[in-house]
C-alpha cells in the first residue's frame, strides 16, 4: 500500500478555480492511480475552492483574499485540511516537502514569486503561467538549472514543441513554427478592430480559456508572449521563432531540425492534453478524450500573421529582441491595458497605444535582477494607469 502511494505524483495547483486549474482537476479525477492533489490555491472563488477541497481532500488549501479566511475555515472544519490565507502563503506553500509537481495556473505576473519559490525548493514545475517566463525568463532558467528542476510546459504550443523534442537528445533545432489560431478577429482590419467589443473579443473560436488570455489571443499579444516563453524554454534566438496562423488549431506547433526535417504535434484543441502530458511525463497515459480524425478536417490551412493590423505581436517581438526588462514592461502594460479594456475604459486598439507608450517611457535595464524586475513591474503599472486616467 505504501509503495503504491509513493507512485502517485502529488500535485499542487496554484489557481485551482481558473480555467487551467479546473481542467487539471478533471485530469486528476480521471487518473486517481497516478496523481493526487496535495495543495489547492485560489484567489477569490471560495465556493468552488470548498467544493474542490471536499472532493479531492488535499493536505492544504490557500485563499489569496485574506478576508475570506474565516468563511473557508468554517466551511471545511469537518475535514482534516490545513487552511491558510494571503499571497505570501500562496508563495510559501509550494515549499512543502510532500509536493512533487507545482502547476502554476494563476493569471499574469502574480505567478512569478510562487514559481521562483517552488524552483528554489526543488519542485518540478508544470508551467501554465507564461507571464513568469516573459517577465523573468533568464532568471527562471538559471534557477531551474541550478536547482535541477524540470519545467514542463502546459501551454499547448510549447507542449507540442516539447513533445517534438522528446527523444531528440541534443539534436539542434533550426527553428520552430509557433502556430496561432488567429483568434476571433482573424482577417479583420484596423477599422473593425477600433470598434471591436469585449463581448466579441471574448468569443474564441477554438479554445476555452480565461478572460485575460482570451483578450490576449484576440489582440495576438498571446502569441507574442508565447514567442518570448518559447525563447526561454527552448533556448532559442528570436530569429528562430516563426509565427504561423493556423485557424483550425490542430497542428499545435512544429520543430524544424538542422537536417531540414519538420516534426509537428497534432490533436484536437483541448488543454487537458498538455496538462496530462506535463503531469505524466515521460509517460503517456490512456484517455477517453475525443479523437482527432483527418476526415473531419479535410483542410488544414496556414497563413502569415498580420503584423500590420495586430500591432501587439510586433511590440512583443520588439520586446523580445531588446530583452532585459523590456518584456517585463510589455507584460505589465498589457495586463493593465487588458483590464482597462475588460472594464470598458478603453477600446481594443488603445491597448496597443498604452503598451507602446509604456515601452518608450520606462527606463531600460539590460541585465535586471529580481528586484529590478519587481520595480519595473510596479513602475510600469503606475505609469500605464497614469496615462490611462488622463
Ligand atoms: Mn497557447
Amino acid at each position: 500500500m505504501k509503495a503504491e502511494r509513493r507512485m502517485k505524483k502529488r500535485i499542487a495547483i496554484l489557481g485551482s478555480t481558473g480555467s487551467i486549474g479546473t481542467q487539471a482537476l478533471e485530469v486528476i479525477r480521471k487518473h486517481p492511480d497516478n496523481f493526487e492533489v496535495e495543495v489547492l490555491t485560489a484567489n477569490n472563488n471560495i465556493e468552488l475552492l470548498i467544493r474542490q477541497a471536499e472532493e479531492f481532500k488535499p493536505n492544504t488549501i490557500v485563499i489569496g483574499n485574506e478576508s475570506k479566511y474565516n468563511e473557508l475555515v468554517n466551511a471545511i472544519s469537518s475535514l482534516p485540511i490545513k487552511v491558510y490565507a494571503g499571497n505570501d502563503a500562496i508563495s510559501q506553500i509550494v515549499e512543502m516537502d510532500t509536493i512533487d509537481i507545482v502547476l502554476t495556473a494563476m493569471v499574469g505576473y502574480s505567478g512569478l514569486l510562487p514559481t521562483i519559490n517552488a524552483i528554489k525548493s526543488g519542485k518540478n514545475i508544470a508551467l501554465a503561467n507564461k507571464e513568469t517566463l516573459v517577465v523573468a525568463g533568464e532568471l527562471i532558467q538559471k534557477l531551474a538549472f541550478h536547482h535541477k528542476v524540470s519545467i514542463y510546459p502546459v501551454d499547448s504550443e510549447h507542449s507540442a514543441i516539447f513533445q517534438c523534442l522528446t527523444g531528440e537528445g541534443n539534436n539542434a533545432i533550426e527553428k520552430i513554427f509557433l502556430t496561432a489560431s488567429g483568434g476571433p478577429f482573424i482577417g479583420k482590419d484596423i477599422e473593425f478592430l477600433k470598434t471591436a467589443t469585449k463581448e466579441r473579443a471574448l468569443k474564441h473560436p477554438n479554445w476555452d480559456m480565461g478572460a485575460k488570455i482570451t483578450i490576449d489571443s484576440a489582440s495576438m499579444m498571446n502569441k507574442g508572449l508565447e514567442a518570448i516563453e518559447a525563447k526561454w524554454l527552448f533556448g532559442l534566438n528570436p530569429n528562430q521563432i516563426e509565427v504561423v496562423v493556423h485557424p483550425q488549431s490542430i497542428v499545435h506547433s512544429a520543430v524544424q531540425f538542422v537536417d531540414g526535417s519538420v516534426k509537428a504535434q497534432m490533436g484536437l484543441p483541448d488543454m487537458k492534453l498538455p496538462i496530462l502530458y506535463a503531469f505524466g511525463f515521460p509517460e503517456r497515459l490512456k484517455t477517453d478524450f475525443p479523437r482527432f480524425s483527418f476526415w473531419d478536417y479535410p483542410e488544414l490551412t496556414f497563413q502569415k500573421p498580420d503584423f500590420k493590423n495586430f500591432k501587439n505581436l510586433g511590440l512583443a517581438f520588439e520586446a523580445m529582441d531588446k530583452s532585459g526588462n523590456m518584456p517585463c514592461i510589455l507584460n505589465a502594460a498589457n495586463e493593465i491595458a487588458v483590464e482597462a479594456f475588460l472594464n470598458d475604459k478603453i477600446g481594443f486598439c488603445e491597448m496597443t497605444d498604452l503598451i507602446e507608450k509604456s515601452m518608450s517611457h520606462l527606463s531600460y535595464i539590460k541585465h535586471p535582477d529580481l528586484d529590478d524586475l519587481i520595480k519595473t513591474d510596479k513602475e510600469t503599472r503606475e505609469f500605464t494607469k497614469s496615462i490611462l486616467n488622463k
